[in-house]
């Protein structure tokens, strides 16, 4: 059997080695083009490989499943066939895109039905979110926070090591990459306002995070252990948590965020696996004060995840404002998922849980405009001469990552979201 993973695979299809889809990667979609109905799908180079076609032609025949999971409009029946299922179509695809198998690659009849180059299809949301969870995981993020609104002494609240802080978020209003994002109104209390007002937020920002794919469902009144929790992870995608920091900052206390989150959230269209993910396995931060014993954790559990944001605005000016990078987090996706179900709430395939914001140590790696510009005091300037501290109308947010192997690079194909302005309030 091939280890799908192994650094020296080569495709028939060119991919140039900083292409995020390689056959390392082999991660799912749905796609839909004016001839084809929305569909599962893989990336492989520039190209898309419609597995509901290729199904079809009965290049799966080996494997048994009911077919029709391709044809849907969200991964998630395909997802709910588990592990076992998904990994071995992972691996026939590998080995039908592979360069030495000739079964695909000298059939240029069925090759013109099942590919199709990226940019000439649609891409849809991949996962119809049931319910979404954001935590609050990066030391980083939250001692900056902690920073700027609270006590620079104590930044974090007496909570935050002993367990990872999350909210319930908004599923309805999850979008895929290239949504526009429409610029939210609310209420806000302006500093030196004696009453509340009503607007359009004037501090809209983007929060750089990464949201994991629940796999596996539970019933009511399980928990998942740490050690469990990977087999309820079917994959991750790049997650923009947007926020418009003057509604947010009125409205969250004592319960936490709401209107200030709730207006859109954007996703990439690609869900890549955490088993394509394994060979990027990094050792966590250390954990001190030691955690209770139902979040303590064995082996590698953090990922090295390269990540960045590029702004670009309307008149042509763009600038990589940010670099990150996933293995910062300081609670891992083990244990936010066991601490999730500790108290017996159940999960269901299609769930989504956000890391929160992902800030690295440096000022050039932090994860929010908000921190970017600390407060609106260190504006960045763009290279067509403006400047910026919130995002402005027409500026377009760009998030990638990868992972670079050897020769190679897993990717998730990016998020971007350009902001349109508000849409006028009627009273
Ligand atoms: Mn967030």
């Amino acid at each position: 059997m091939t280890n799908i993973n192994d650094p020296s695979l080569r495709s028939w299809i060119e991919v140039s080695e900083d292409n995020n889809f390689p056959i390392q990667n082999i991660p799912f979609g749905i796609f839909c083009t004016n001839e084809k109905s929305p569909r599962v799908a893989t990336a492989i180079g520039d190209y898309i490989l419609d597995l509901a076609t290729l199904a079809e032609l009965g290049y799966f025949n080996t494997i048994p499943f009911d077919k029709q999971v391709f044809h849907q409009t969200y991964l998630n029946d395909f997802i709910a066939l588990g592990k076992p299922i998904t990994n071995a179509v992972r691996a026939r695809i590998s080995d039908l895109l592979n360069i030495n198998n000739n079964t695909l690659r000298d059939n240029e009849e069925d090759k013109t039905k099942v590919l199709h180059s990226i940019s000439s299809v649609q891409l849809l949301m991949p996962v119809k979110v049931g319910d979404y969870t954001d935590f609050y995981s990066s030391r980083e993020h939250a001692t900056n926070l902690g920073k700027m609104f609270r006590d620079p002494e104590n930044a974090l609240l007496p909570n935050w090591l002993h367990l990872p802080v999350g909210y319930h978020g908004r599923a309805s209003s999850i979008v895929v990459s290239g949504t526009p994002t429409i610029r939210p109104k609310g209420q806000q209390f302006p500093k030196g306002a004696a009453t509340p007002v009503f607007g359009k937020s004037k501090l809209l920002d983007f929060e750089l995070e990464m949201g994991f794919i629940v796999g596996k469902k539970t019933d009511l009144g399980a928990s998942v252990s740490t050690q469990q929790a990977e087999e309820h992870i079917f994959g991750l995608v790049l997650f923009n948590d947007w926020s418009a920091r003057d509604i947010q900052k009125w409205e969250y206390v004592p319960l936490g965020p709401f209107l200030g989150k709730s207006f859109a959230s954007t996703i990439s269209p690609w869900v890549v696996t955490l088993e394509a993910l394994a060979p990027f396995k990094v050792d966590s931060p250390v954990q001190d004060p030691e955690v209770l014993p139902y979040l303590k954790f064995e082996g590698k559990k953090n990922y090295d995840i390269h990540l960045e944001i590029e702004l670009q605005t309307a008149h042509g000016g763009s600038k990589v404002i940010s670099r990150s990078n996933f293995k910062y987090m300081y609670w891992n996706m083990c244990q936010q998922l066991a601490h999730h179900t500790i108290n017996g709430c159940n999960i269901n395939v299609g769930d989504i849980c956000a890391s929160g914001t992902i800030s690295g140590p440096e000022p050039g790696s932090y994860g929010s405009m908000l921190e970017i510009c600390w407060q609106g005091t260190k504006p960045i300037s763009m290279p067509d001469g403006t400047e910026r501290t919130f995002l402005q109308d027409g500026d377009t947010v760009i998030m990638r990552g990868f992972s670079k192997g050897d020769g190679y690079t897993i990717g998730f194909g990016g998020v971007e979201s350009k902001i349109a302005p508000a849409i006028k309030h009627e009273l």
